[in-house]
């Protein structure tokens, strides 16, 4: 097994009443594990593929693979990047989210309008831009279509149905709302932090 699911940092209900502990539980535990899973099966196929030396199927192979590995990554990046106490943004980040956004505010509402915006299931990732050396905001769809490989993720939201609608029905963006209250700005700042610093 190349890949193995992550436990989560706190409890399934420490997040509530933001996120119940009924989506956190479906959500770590079997679409997160679903990932996890295809991405392993989709590793032994490709390697089958070489040992018989049958390449005809690796199309599909490689976008099972890319959906269900980025499936593994953003899960695991958006678990530590939630916690159950509130914070503001802090460090570096905050400095550098000033400097390419206006103010903290500004981010948020450009943030909420990109995951409010996202066409069917995907996510809403603020990245660090290692080409362009600075952060930006981008909507990714499913898990990985959409994206330039230049990017790194500091914070993201997953907007997928699953990830809010036993909680808020088709009012995603009520979700949206409640979900700045749960923010892991330490861990979004470490992030930015390991890629890029205000000097770069
Ligand atoms: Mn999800």
């Amino acid at each position: 097994m190349e890949y193995k699911l992550p436990e989560l940092p706190y409890d399934y209900s420490a997040l509530e009443p933001y996120i119940s502990g009924f989506i956190m539980e479906l959500h770590h535990d079997k679409h997160h594990n679903a990932y996890v899973s295809g991405a392993n099966q989709s590793l032994e196929q490709i390697s089958e593929a070489r040992q018989k030396d049958d390449f005809s199927k690796i199309n599909q192979l490689s976008k099972n693979y890319a959906f269900n590995f980025a499936g593994h990554v953003n899960h695991s990046v958006f678990w530590d990047n939630m916690a159950p106490t509130g914070q503001e943004p802090i460090g570096e980040l905050a400095e550098a989210i000033k400097d390419q956004f206006g103010s903290i505010e500004i981010f948020k509402k450009q943030f909420s309008a990109v995951a409010a915006g996202v066409q069917g299931s995907g996510w809403a990732v603020l990245v660090w831009d290692s080409y362009a050396k600075k952060l930006n905001i981008v909507q990714l769809f499913d898990h990985q279509a959409n994206l330039a490989l230049s990017l790194t993720p500091i914070l993201l939201l997953d907007v997928w149905e699953h990830a809010y609608y036993l909680d808020y029905k088709n009012v995603r963006g009520d979700y949206i709302s409640a979900w700045w209250n749960i923010i892991n700005w330490q861990d979004a700042n470490q992030r930015f932090a390991a890629v890029a610093s205000k000097k770069s």
